[in-house]
């Protein structure tokens, strides 16, 4: 074996590496020679500034020495007559460190080809930065290594020192390290590979490159550590394919699970079932108690989904209150109708947060594979739309997809997407429906009810797309327009009438989340000249039932303007009483479906007039909605009702015709 003198140098010259190929080239041991300047021990006198310099020049400037001839000394002061090639590199700390490869002259014959092969092949290693640099014979034999710190080392280097690999390693990193090096003996070139080991300081990552010097019948190992990179890419992995909070494989891992489960599906001509939950009400739990209670309750949520599946099913985030659950291999035993069920069960348990025990159900949509469409998006899709289908027969409860409901949520898309730009394109017209007092059979006032045409899908009814609106927060300005609309109409009607008509608007529980309402309502008031008393709004018991605390304020401030605060569709909720004691409703309206029926039904009338009883021992004036008949006025004028509005005396009109408008 023909050792090359390899050295290596600090910023200040020092030795800091000297291999056995350096002893015998220039009689210095390595314990001689380490810490030692360079210029101290093989550069002849008459070179040693010009070294010092070249050295410096390249330390601050970066101008390379380059690799040459040269007679350097030896420990007896003899000439030494080599080929010396120089690199530098930068080590983790940031020092600059010259590597020398010198080779002897004397007894190489072709030695420049062969400096100039290995001066490509070590600045190759070096420029790899390596932490851990062995050398090995072709067999294996570890002959000399090079570490920047000795904790990096896996076994102390008397153990492998002179030794093979084998047996000093964990077997499989051991058969790594055999591959990879029969690879480069075979092939040449560089094989890399990465491997963990379990050191003191912690499971470690370590990227190891293996090349051949064939002239030197010697092989290369340059091994890092590579953990830091390994955390960061996990961590990156986690961030692109995780969901961070619920840890669960988030929308993007998801779809790309179902998409190779249709794959094997379709192979083995399995069913594949998709499953699209979404929490029940959970907006709510967010908004009344905390985005940290939120957070917590979808942990939990997370947590039960994955316990009640089998490990070969899929459970992910899509979003939100939003989840997914990917279902293999469907036959009798493991069904989605029976999956649905138990993941209801799961969730009857109540939720125990912080002290505080909570109810959260869930609603499922379910699409299966292949009947109800054969790419993951469209599977996704439909089992959307049959969740939105459970959430309408009541929530907490699952739903099979169907066509129809393809068609209702491409329906729906079709008006959000036209809503969008709609209030700019004078699409929204508002029209009133008249309302009269019972007793004398004289027009009060009248209830705006908004009417959307547009040139697409033609008219649509605000049931269809009211709450569209309210979905998409667009319920704001145009609730906006419609209060402005009403309070200049209202102007006009007064004035051409000279009555004190009132007008009542209807006023969504989204629209209370804008911070401008009241300013915005006051404005309005003043700007269209209409005394309080004489603006009505209508809010549901939906409302209250948020139970935020901005919504009872907006109420008492609404009371304290004046104007007047109306109970709409009473009967058709939980019709509280508490509600109507516990805010300042000054009007109750009676649902039309009660009214519909009062003449034939005893319930409903019996209902109708408890209600009228109960209000007006409140204090509360009572509106019958939806009279369509004579026979309904002259009971409800029984009851006692105090107004009425209804088809039997008119249908809501655009405003030129209320102003023209009298009933007698
Ligand atoms: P609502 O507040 O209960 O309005 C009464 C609904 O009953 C109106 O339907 C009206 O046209 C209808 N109606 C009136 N009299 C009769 C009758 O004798 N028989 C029958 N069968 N129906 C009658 P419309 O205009 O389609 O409005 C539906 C719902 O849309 C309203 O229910 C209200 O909740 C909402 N809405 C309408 N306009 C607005 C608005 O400007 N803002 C908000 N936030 N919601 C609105
Ligand atoms: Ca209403
Ligand atoms: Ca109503």
């Amino acid at each position: 074996m023909e050792a090359i003198s390899v050295q290596g140098y600090d910023e200040e010259r020092r030795v800091i590496y000297w291999n056995k190929g350096s002893e015998l080239l220039y009689g210095f041991s390595e314990a001689e020679a380490l810490d030692q300047k360079l210029e101290d021990l093989i550069i002849p006198k008459y070179m040693r500034d010009g070294v010092i310099a070249a050295h410096s020049d390249w330390l601050t400037q970066g101008i390379e020495i380059p690799a040459a001839e040269m007679i350097l000394c030896n420990k007896d002061g003899k000439d030494v007559n080599v080929f010396s090639s120089h690199v530098m590199f930068v080590n983790q700390h940031n020092q600059k460190q010259m590597y020398c490869i010198d080779i002897n002259l004397a007894e190489v014959k072709q030695a420049k080809e062969q400096a100039v092969f290995k001066e490509n092949m070590l600045k190759a290693v070096f420029e790899a930065t390596p932490d851990l640099f062995f050398l090995m014979e072709e067999d294996g034999t570890i002959i000399d290594y090079h570490a920047g710190s000795s904790n990096k080392l896996y076994v102390s280097p008397e153990e492998f020192i002179g030794k093979k690999m084998d047996g000093l390693l964990p077997e499989k990193v051991d058969q790594e390290f055999q591959a990879h090096t029969s690879k480069v003996l075979d092939q040449g070139g560089v094989s890399s590979f990465e491997y963990e080991l379990n050191m003191p300081t912690g499971l470690t990552y370590f990227e190891a490159r293996i090349s051949h010097l064939q002239s030197y019948r010697q092989v290369v190992v340059v091994v890092r550590d590579i953990t830091e990179q390994h955390k960061s890419a996990e961590i990156i992995r986690q961030h692109a394919y995780f969901d961070a909070l619920t840890l669960l494989p988030n929308r993007f891992l998801s779809l790309d699970r179902l998409s190779q489960m249709l794959n094997e599906a379709e192979r083995n001509e399995e069913k594949t079932a998709v499953l699209f939950l979404d929490l029940d009400g959970f907006k709510k739990v967010n908004d009344s108690l905390g985005h940290e209670v939120g957070d917590k309750l979808l942990i939990e949520a997370a947590n039960r989904l994955n316990l009640a599946v089998r490990k070969e099913d899929t459970v992910g985030r899509l979003g939100g209150d939003e989840f997914i659950v990917l279902l293999r291999a469907l036959n009798d035993d493991h069904n989605a109708m029976d999956i649905s069920e138990n993941l209801l069960r799961v969730f009857r348990e109540p939720f125990q947060i912080d002290g505080r025990e909570l109810i959260l159900t869930v609603s499922i949509g379910i699409a299966i594979y292949p009947e109800n469409g054969n790419c993951a998006s469209d599977l996704l899709r439909n089992a959307d739309s049959a969740m939105y289908q459970a959430k309408a027969l009541g929530r907490n409860t699952y739903s099979f997809f169907t066509e129809e409901m393809n068609v209702i949520m491409i329906r729906r898309f079709e008006i959000e997407e036209q809503m969008h730009g709609a209030l700019e394109r004078n699409e929204f017209e508002v029209y009133y429906q008249p309302q009269f007092n019972v007793r004398d059979g004289r027009l009060i006032g009248a209830e705006a009810l908004l009417r959307w045409h547009n040139p697409t899908l033609g008219n649509v009814t605000p049931d269809e797309f009211i709450p569209i609106a309210e979905q998409t927060g667009l319920i704001v300005p145009i609730g906006k327009f419609v209060i402005e609309q009403a309070l200049n109409f209202l102007k006009k009607w007064q004035t051409k009438h000279q009555q004190n008509y009132t007008i009542a608007v209807n006023l969504s529980p989204r629209q209370f989340r804008d911070q401008e309402l009241i300013s915005f309502i006051k404005k309005s008031l003043s700007n269209a000249n209409i005394s309080p008393d004489n603006l009505e709004f209508e809010i549901t018991e939906g409302v209250l039932m948020i139970g935020k605390s901005y919504i009872d304020a907006a109420l008492l401030e609404l009371h304290k303007l004046g104007i007047k605060l109306s109970m709409d569709d009473f009967g058709t909720g939980y019709s509280s009483l508490s509600y109507l004691r516990q805010y300042a409703f000054d009007v109750l309206k009676v649902d039309r479906s009660f009214i519909n029926g009062i003449t034939v039904n005893k319930e409903d009338c019996d209902l109708v007039k408890a209600t009228i009883a109960m209000a007006h021992s409140l204090g509360l004036l009572v509106v019958a909605e939806g009279v369509e008949m004579k026979e309904q006025l002259t009971l409800l004028d029984k009851l006692g009702c105090d107004f009425v509005q209804g088809y039997y005396f008119s249908r809501p009109i655009p405003a030129e015709e209320l102003i023209e408008f009298s009933y007698v």
